[in-house]
């Protein structure tokens, strides 16, 4: 590193809080899927900011439609209209076939929105008793920082020290239908589940797991909630990964890509017998569905309604996986693979996760090890087949030792 890097990290060191360990790489410029640090090394980002920038960096539709909006009007608050939510809203409840949305900022806010707009529903509509709300959750979750959120969590990183937590969640094996529907009682209002673990490490439910979710939600009056915060919004091939069961859940949670990488962006899209029972005064945002974020929301609806997001994730993710699939007994333990997003866990004998991640980096590759022993890859989409291979050539070093 040289010594304007080195000034910069200890800087952050000083004034910064310590709840990230960052890779060493100090970021300058970014392009697509090529990052630039302050001493003009490149890297191929394989990270994507947690999967926020499935459309590159700085996509040329969305950095003009932010511009564009920055010369106009940037916030008003809901206590007024805007002229761009309404254009945002419908755009994105048609993208999800749904009649209304909830715009918030970020992913966890989304996650506490739909969790009350379920007790809400449960109470106001369901005829569950005041105060008695059930949510079940899936081991290994994700879904957010916030106390609630934590408190469900079965991470002890996640939730050691931050009690004590709201009650009324149930966890329940990841990818066992029937544990959830055992979990189910009178007074259950959701369930709430990633179709696939993102920060569990790409972990991929069994065929059929999403399917008998929904038709025990349906046959006990529960409303499925999917978080597609990371799953969603083009990663997995398809618009959601619930789609890649046919499955349509009652609630859809979206953040990161819904922001282009520019701004934060997240929503609560659900019909309007759900979404309609909140009521004026009931929840709110000030930075919930201002201008800009609809601005640029607007033209991400755009990119994925396309659909050419989807299919390139879908064709590149078959050549990742087969590319993949090589490392398995070879520095990799296993693989799992779901469009243009993986999870690697690497084999204890060739290092760490963070190990092999310092390796990548040191051949300008950026990945983020995540439970000590994966890695995980999600490449912005627009990236290229000749990028990936020359990203495996790499990963076959760094695993190599
Ligand atoms: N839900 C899922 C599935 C996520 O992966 C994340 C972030 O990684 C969140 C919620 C929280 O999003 P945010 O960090 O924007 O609050």
């Amino acid at each position: 590193l040289d010594t304007a890097a080195v000034r910069i990290i200890g800087s952050e060191d000083e004034h910064l809080a310590h709840n990230y360990h960052p890779l060493p790489i100090v970021v300058h410029q970014a392009e697509g899927v090529w990052v630039t640090d302050v001493e003009g090394k490149r890297y191929l980002d394989l990270l994507s900011a947690y999967s926020a920038l499935n459309f590159g960096h700085r996509h040329p539709a969305l950095v003009a439609a932010a511009k564009e909006q920055l010369d106009r009007v940037t916030l008003t608050s809901r206590a007024f209209h805007n002229d761009r939510l309404g254009e945002f809203a419908q755009a994105l409840t048609e993208l999800c076939g749904k009649d209304m949305m909830l715009p918030m900022n970020t992913g966890a806010e989304a996650v506490e929105t739909g969790i009350k707009v379920a007790r809400a529903w449960g109470y106001r509509v369901k005829g569950v008793p005041e105060g008695e709300a059930e949510i079940v959750v899936a081991h290994g979750n994700f879904h957010g920082r916030t106390t609630t959120i934590v408190g469900f969590s079965d991470d002890p990183e996640a939730r050691d020290g931050f009690g004590p937590f709201a009650p009324g969640f149930v966890a329940v094996p990841f990818g066992d239908a029937d544990a959830v529907a055992a979990a189910i009682t009178p007074n259950t209002v959701a369930v709430l589940i990633e179709p696939i673990q993102g920060e569990a490490g790409v972990i991929i439910p069994p065929d059929g797991y999403l399917r008998a979710v929904r038709e025990a939600c349906t046959a006990n009056n529960v409303l499925m909630i999917a978080d597609e915060i990371q799953s969603g919004l083009g990663r997995v091939g398809e618009t959601f990964a619930c789609d890649r069961e046919d499955v349509e859940p009652d609630v859809y949670l979206l953040g990161k890509a819904l922001g282009g990488g520019i701004v934060p962006v997240s929503a609560v899209v659900a019909d309007a017998d759900i979404l309609g029972v909140l009521r004026p005064g009931e929840h709110g945002s000030t930075f919930g569905g201002n201008p800009l974020a609809s601005a640029v929301g607007v033209k991400v609806v755009e990119l994925l309604a396309s659909g050419d997001y989807q299919r390139r994730a879908k064709a590149l993710g078959e050549h990742l996986a087969s590319r993949l699939d090589e490392f398995v007994g070879h520095g990799a333990t296993a693989v799992r693979v779901a469009g243009l997003w993986a999870g690697v866990d690497v084999d204890p004998a060739v290092g760490t996760g963070r190990e092999v991640a310092e390796r990548l980096l040191a051949r300008g590759v950026l990945v983020k090890d995540t439970h000590a022993q994966t890695i995980r890859i999600a490449p912005p989409l627009v990236v290229r087949a000749t990028e990936i291979d020359w990203a495996i050539e790499q990963l076959k070093l760094a695993l190599a030792g």
